[in-house]
């Protein structure tokens, strides 16, 4: 339902708590971060409003200037912290926050457990984090591209990787996404009054188009990886 993801210096967690409140009124039934600290991936999430999310992260901080954050309006798979996003992969190496349907999730997760995957949610998102894992090829944005040419359906998605911690992906296809553009930080959100206090910059993605962002740079991307030139822009309204 709602995403918020940043990346540069300040602490993500306060940018995407904020961001995650702007778009409260969408409706959602749970709520969750990941954020990586400079080594690793941690993840809170919870049932229930935004504001049990902040309890939990109240008791434990989640540290660190990359993030991806969500609201979610479940669809496949009953409203309980399990089932909230992020999801990540095994080794907890990628997370994901997704908007959408994944239509062809349970053949996609048949084929996973097959391989020996296992799953702790009942979420069509989770089969997007362990294709991460499997098709990873030592690279974040063209494994993004291979992940999502293998997804039906509707999309917005968010990736981070401890293996490439420098980036936050994003992608979509028939889901909103936009990206905000600040000094020496990025932003991406399901919409853009979860960014407006941070940037009036932004980039609306069309449908199969990727982000790339750094703390200092936005790359736009066709799925099939053909650079996109588009010009910022400049929201004159207020929320
Ligand atoms: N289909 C996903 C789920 O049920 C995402 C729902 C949403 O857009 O919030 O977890």
């Amino acid at each position: 339902c709602g995403i918020v993801g940043y990346i540069g210096s300040k602490e993500a967690q306060d940018i995407m708590l904020e961001g995650l409140g702007k778009l409260e009124y969408r409706g959602y039934d749970s709520a969750g971060l990941a954020v990586y600290n400079g080594e690793t991936i941690g993840v809170r999430k919870s049932k229930g409003r935004l504001a049990e999310l902040e309890e939990k992260l109240q008791v434990r901080f989640l540290p660190g200037s990359l993030g991806i954050g969500h609201t979610r309006w479940a669809t496949h798979g009953k409203p309980s912290d399990e089932n909230a996003h992020p999801h990540v992969d095994e080794q907890g190496l990628f997370a994901v926050v997704h908007n959408g349907i994944i239509e062809n999730y349970i053949e996609l997760k048949e084929e996973l457990i097959a391989k020996g995957y296992q799953f702790t949610s009942e979420t069509d998102t989770e089969v997007v984090a362990k294709l991460l894992a499997d098709i990873w090829d030592g690279d974040l944005v063209s494994t993004v591209r291979k992940v999502v040419q293998r997804l039906n359906g509707a999309y917005a998605l968010g990736v981070i990787s401890e293996y490439e911690p420098d980036k936050l992906v994003a992608v979509r296809l028939a889901s909103p996404l936009v990206v905000g553009i600040g000094e020496n930080e990025n932003f991406i959100a399901s919409d853009i009054p979860a960014i407006l206090k941070y940037t009036r910059d932004v980039y609306i993605l069309e449908d199969g188009e990727l982000a790339v962002l750094t703390a200092t740079d936005v790359e736009l991307m066709r799925l099939d990886g053909t650079p996109i030139e588009r010009n910022v822009m400049k929201v004159h309204w207020d929320i």
